[in-house]
């Protein structure tokens, strides 16, 4: 099979769908791989590392849609995008259909057969979403810590304190993938770390594996306001599966904070956020105050680190990808997990969700 892979064109997307290796193993099972010149630049990755593992570079865009039989991406398409597939090809990718009913329309109106990353799901769980997960749990940290100092608006504390000097307190909301990556790094550097969850066996887990300086405390609203006077840095990781992030923080409750620069940094605001006065921002402009409370609300913000993220998503969609270039369109629709992926086959929305989203017959 001929697989191609574009260089994305959407603002301040600067991942790549493959990386030599995936490339490496396409070639040796005897596929072909056109990777557009450039198509790596943003993530750090050299047309002569593609070509060294076996790619052919190709000089444009139109030069990978036009012979590929699998498009492998890393967003969905855009309107510049729609006129270069052709009926019949395969393109894997993230799409977020039910965020966009243009895109789904122009997707059916193409014949393309889409495969989306975000429902690919093997035993209950969702392993091409995991990967940003993991990348935005370990940044929040980071970025955290970052807008804690002071020339950023912050407390002016450093999380791991100094002997002598206490820790910072950093409270996570959500101990799912974002949360659990989130704890551990601000464990390592030494903050003192709560973290909180309606899942109680999600908890026990937690609580058996983490260091020592992470605790775990059953959520509610209540506990919530009892933490938040003395919480420095919080960090909202909570979902919903499929449904709008549910709201934890309220207007009000920020008064229960301090106002003198504590940081929330709301992961979840791509599903909304899960604090009140949450509105998205970008990586140019992150931050805002609100009641001598810093916000961070970057929706994409695997962006920032297009290196780590790449190898990170590659290497859960890999494996994917060589089935999908093995199988071949007809087989690969009918594979239990691929099937799970394919969101419009022929020109018809064949995921109940996506379905539902826009209330038509499935
Ligand atoms: P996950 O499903 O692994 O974990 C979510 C956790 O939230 C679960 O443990 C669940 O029990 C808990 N939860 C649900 N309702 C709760 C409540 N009311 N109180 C306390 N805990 C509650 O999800 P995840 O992979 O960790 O993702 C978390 C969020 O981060 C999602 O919205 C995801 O889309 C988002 N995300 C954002 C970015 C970004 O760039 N901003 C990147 C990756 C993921």
């Amino acid at each position: 099979m001929i697989i191609g892979v574009p260089k994305e064109i959407k603002e301040q997307e600067n991942r790549v769908g493959a990386v030599p290796a995936m490339v490496h193993d396409l070639v040796t099972a005897g596929h072909r791989v056109l990777v557009q010149a450039g198509a790596g630049s943003g993530a750090g990755i050299l047309d002569d590392q593609f070509a060294q593992a076996g790619a052919e570079i190709v000089a444009d865009a139109a030069a990978v849609y036009g012979a590929a039989e699998l498009v492998v991406k890393v967003k969905e398409p855009l309107p510049q995008e729609y006129p270069l597939l052709r009926p019949g090809q395969m393109l894997f990718t993230y799409f977020h259909f039910a965020a966009s009913r243009g895109l789904t329309e122009a997707m059916c109106a193409s014949g393309v057969h889409c495969f989306a990353y975000e429902t690919l799901t093997v035993a209950g769980h969702l392993p091409l979403l995991t990967p940003m997960s993991e990348v935005a749990g370990r940044m929040s940290v980071q970025i955290g810590a970052f807008f804690l100092e002071a020339h950023k608006g912050g407390r002016g504390i450093l999380l791991g304190g100094v002997p002598g000097v206490e820790p910072a307190r950093v409270l996570v909301l959500g101990g799912g993938h974002v949360g659990a990556n989130a704890a551990r790094i601000a464990a390592g550097l030494g903050a003192d770390v709560l973290v909180m969850d309606v899942d109680l066996q999600r908890l026990r887990w937690l609580s058996d594996i983490m260091p020592a300086n992470v605790r775990t405390l059953a959520s509610s609203p209540y506990a919530l306001r009892e933490q938040l006077p003395s919480a420095d840095l919080v960090i909202g990781a909570v979902l919903v599966s499929g449904a709008r992030a549910p709201m934890l923080i309220r207007r009000e409750d920020l008064k229960l904070m301090r106002d003198d620069g504590p940081v929330i940094v709301d992961v979840a605001i791509d599903q909304g956020g899960c604090v009140e006065t949450s509105r998205p921002t970008t990586h140019a402009e992150p931050t805002f105050v609100v009641d001598g409370v810093v916000h961070y609300c970057v929706a994409n913000m695997p962006g920032a680190v297009p290196r780590t993220a790449t190898f990170a998503l590659t290497n859960a969609t890999g494996p994917y990808v060589r089935l999908l270039a093995d199988l071949g369109m007809a087989a690969a629709a009918a594979h239990p997990v691929l099937r799970t992926a394919a969101n419009v086959l022929a020109g018809q929305v064949t995921h109940a969700a996506v379905a539902e989203a826009f209330g038509l017959e499935f």
